[in-house]
């Protein structure tokens, strides 16, 4: 329809070109009778009301809309049948005498046309209100109305009224209703909320009517007659000009191509105080008056001057202060929906959202992204550059995620993507994603990686249904190797449940007292003795008998019960250690060791807690060994700081597992340990003579490398995993003279232990043990074990 409604424009434009042009050649060169002057006004009425009729037809026009325009219809063909009749009569009754005067019946047709345009604009309905609301748009649309008014009446109609040569009263009438129209709908269309009559169409109906007659009016009266009517041809053609324009403004606004919020009127009273005014000073300095009144009428001008501009200020501060108050309540608004620090949606708003897009029924995806080890990120660099690589991962996500989806910080180090719509490609989006997390990001050059679940809204998915899937898909991607993403499907759930179950259980089995600590002896090499016993938990389960730690050390670990169950092993171990102490003297058992996890050393309480243990038990500080990894020492400065204090006060600490991890010369240095543990895999296969010596002194280089470091620092070496004689022979050899491993002795029971060194002790006693005598491999005991090539010491 614009396309259109933009013809009717241009036709009724060329009419009203023409009808300059014929003007500008009549007065010029004299080119036809005034007659033609009034030609063209119906004319252009033609294409008015066709415009008014086809807007009509199109049928998108609101209710409220439609009725206006209708009413419309019948004023615009009114009033231009009303000129059409007019300058049927001039050109067939054309004598240079009769000009002015149009046909009653015509005039009249005319006039209903205007009353019907200003019915039209009474019933376009205002910004709801009431109460003291309804009254001051009330008291404001007549100040406006009144204000307007004044000026028309004092510069258009009283001087055409008093002229020398008034115009005839059916010209006067039309005119004034024309400016009625005008008046009549600036102060209505200020009230009118941006609703289905578009509010600039409606000034260009009104001006349609005011515009002219106002032009009319200002010929009237200082034109005179010589170019009164010629300038018909000008000015007359205006009215269904604007009529076409407001038809085309209406068609733009309901094709969505034109918005304008609405606004309630707030400047018209005053323009309008501010144009009664301007006839009043007119008046009072023109006007044959005593200068007492002429001072009355200017204090009066100036009272209602200053009255306004007080007005003024108070709505100005008024709109200040609401604007204030709109602007705190949006930032609350947003506050509380969104994360501080990288701005992205919070869970809130992403639950709500997510509600919202089940509701409505269309394809939903949400994508969970968890950073991999952001926490050591966050413990080694500390939380400034941690807070930084959050930005960054938000900024990424929200490139990635394109313009409709929502990205969302969820919380921590775990972000989401709620994905709308037919044409969502999750799998897509996560290997963006990852594909980004690829290249280093923010300014520390930090590579992270992240865990993507998927998970797809099913027909009766819930909210919670749905994260959940995202959830178990993507504990499945990191499970499965990090850096990956896993999509949601059905029974993906039952393992990771189990998994999540276990950390219930373990807090059940703490408080049930179900674990228990073996020992596993630490041997010399030499000659067999007892030299320390590393502490190892086992879980004495209901259903499933004796579960290893390996099965449960993880799960303790992410559910932080590892703190109180490291804090059990640590009492256990100590009471126990010392009760050898006292019952086999200092010489039997050199140390008891225990591991610790780097969730523990990230314990506030933990030196105290082991401080506790000591002095409980009774255990001189130098007698225990704590032992932990390589990745746990590298946790950044709390856990560093931890480690000294361990250190000063005389605890012995041990490097585990020890060329499994990043072992540096530098860490070796600056961490304070007293022991190495080279880890069971570079014992594996130490012993294997294949006939080429270069392959066994490959495998030899790492635990060569290892004890020569370790005698450089002054370290003590423990060899772990000793499986046979043949490899605790070659490890002798390397220069190793601890070790540990099936082959020497098997995790025991505490009672386990004391037989052993009971008999140890015995044995000593009866001489047998003398240190630094003993040939390799002959020691008693469990070194008995060690010779004759069985597996166990009991
Ligand atoms: P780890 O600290 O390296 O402990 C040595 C593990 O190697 C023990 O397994 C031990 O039974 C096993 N082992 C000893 N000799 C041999 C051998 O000759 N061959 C083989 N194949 N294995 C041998 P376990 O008891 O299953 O413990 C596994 C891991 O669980 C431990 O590795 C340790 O990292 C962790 N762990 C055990 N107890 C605790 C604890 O109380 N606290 C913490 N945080 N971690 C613990
Ligand atoms: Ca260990
Ligand atoms: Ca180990």
């Amino acid at each position: 329809m614009t396309r259109e409604a933009r013809r009717y424009v241009l036709a009724a434009a060329v009419v009203a070109a023409l009808g300059t042009v014929w003007c500008v050649a009549h007065l010029t060169v004299g080119a036809g009778t005034e007659a033609v002057a009034y030609a063209f006004a119906p004319a252009g009425g033609v294409f008015a009301t066709a415009a008014v009729f086809r807007l009509l037809r199109t049928g998108g026009l609101r209710p409220v809309a439609r009725r206006f325009w209708r009413t419309m219809l019948a004023a615009v063909a009114l009033v231009s049948f009303g000129y059409a009749w007019f300058a049927t009569d001039i050109l067939v009754h054309w004598t240079e005498a009769a000009t002015r005067r149009m046909p009653l019946p015509a005039a009249a047709c005319a006039a209903i046309g205007f009353l019907v345009a200003i019915w039209a604009m009474i019933r376009v309905p205002v910004v709801p209100s009431e109460g003291v609301e309804w009254w001051r748009i009330l008291l404001d649309r007549t100040i406006g109305f009144l204000g307007c008014a004044v000026v028309l009446w004092y510069a258009g109609l009283a001087p055409m009224i008093g002229a020398a040569d008034p115009w005839s009263p059916q010209a006067m009438v039309l005119t004034g209703l024309g400016l009625l129209v005008a008046v009549g709908a600036a102060t209505k269309v200020s009230y009118v909320a941006g609703g289905p009559v578009d509010r600039d169409a409606i000034r260009l109906m009104a001006a349609s009517g005011g515009f002219t007659a106002a032009i009319v009016t200002v010929i009237a009266v200082r034109l005179g007659p010589p170019g009164a009517v010629p300038a018909q041809a000008i000015v007359m053609p205006l009215t269904p000009l604007l009529a076409t324009l407001a038809v085309w403004v209406q068609a733009r606004a309901d094709a969505g191509l034109r918005h304008r919020p609405g606004r309630s009127g707030v400047l018209l009273p005053y323009l309008a105080v501010a144009a009664a005014d301007v006839p009043l000073v007119a008046v009072a300095l023109g006007a044959p008056l005593s200068w007492p009144s002429r001072v009355v009428l200017l204090a009066a001008v100036v009272v209602t001057v200053l009255v306004t501009l007080r007005q003024y200020l108070a709505f100005r501060e008024n709109n200040r202060l609401l604007h204030s108050t709109r602007v705190q309540e949006e930032r609350l608004q947003y506050e509380v929906s969104h994360d501080g620090l990288t701005g992205l949606a919070n869970r809130a708003l992403f639950r709500d959202k997510l509600a919202a897009a089940l509701a409505s029924g269309e394809p939903v995806h949400v994508l969970l992204v968890d950073l991999d080890d952001f926490k050591t990120v966050n413990d080694l660099l500390g939380h400034g550059v941690g807070d930084h690589l959050l930005v960054s991962v938000a900024q990424l996500l929200r490139a990635e995620a394109g313009p409709h989806s929502l990205p969302v910080r969820v919380g921590g180090d775990e972000f989401a993507v709620l994905l709308t719509g037919p044409r969502a490609e999750p799998e897509a989006l996560a290997a963006r994603l990852l594909a980004a997390l690829d290249r280093p990001i923010s300014e520390h050059r930090l590579l992270v990686q992240a865990s993507i679940g998927i998970a797809a809204a099913g027909p009766d998915a819930t909210v919670d249904s749905v994260l959940r899937d995202a959830d178990v898909a993507m504990y499945t991607a990191k499970q499965g190797g990090k850096a990956s993403f896993v999509r949601y499907v059905d029974g993906m759930g039952e393992p990771v449940l189990a998994h999540m179950r276990l950390g219930g259980e373990l807090r059940r089995a703490l408080d049930d007292d179900e674990f228990r600590v073996v020992y596993q002896p630490i041997l010399s090499l030499y000659d067999g003795r007892v030299v320390g016993v590393e502490a190892l938990l086992r879980w004495h389960h209901p259903d499933r008998g004796v579960v290893g730690p390996g099965e449960f050390i993880a799960a303790a670990e992410r559910t932080g019960l590892i703190v109180p169950l490291g804090r059990f092993v640590l009492r256990e171990t100590c009471r126990q250690a010392a009760v050898w102490l006292r019952r086999f003297g200092p010489h039997a058992l050199r140390e008891a060791g225990l591991n610790v996890s780097a969730r523990q050393l990230h314990d506030p309480d933990f030196v105290a807690d082991v401080t506790a243990a000591l002095a409980e038990s009774g255990l001189p500080n130098e007698r225990l060994v704590l032992e932990v990894t390589e990745s746990a020492v590298l946790r950044g400065q709390q856990v560093s700081r931890t480690l000294h204090e361990l250190d000063s006060l005389g605890i012995r600490l041990a490097l585990d597992d020890f060329g499994t991890g990043e072992s540096s010369l530098s860490l070796l240095r600056a961490f304070p340990a007293a022991i190495v543990k080279l880890d069971k895999s570079f014992v594996d296969g130490i012993e294997i003579d294949d006939g080429r010596p270069a392959a066994a002194d490959a495998r030899q280089a790492v635990a060569r490398a290892v004890i020569q470091l370790a005698r450089a620092l002054g370290l003590d070496t423990v060899a772990e995993g000793v499986e046979s004689a043949e490899q605790a022979a070659v490890l002798r050899e390397l220069g190793y003279t601890l070790g540990q491993g099936y082959h020497l002795a098997e995790p025991l029971t505490a009672e386990g232990v004391t037989e052993l060194l009971a008999r140890q002790q015995s044995m000593a006693t009866a001489g047998l043990v003398r240190q630094g005598r003993a040939a390799p491999g002959q020691g008693p005991g469990v070194a008995a074990g060690v010779a004759d090539g069985s597996t166990s010491v009991l």
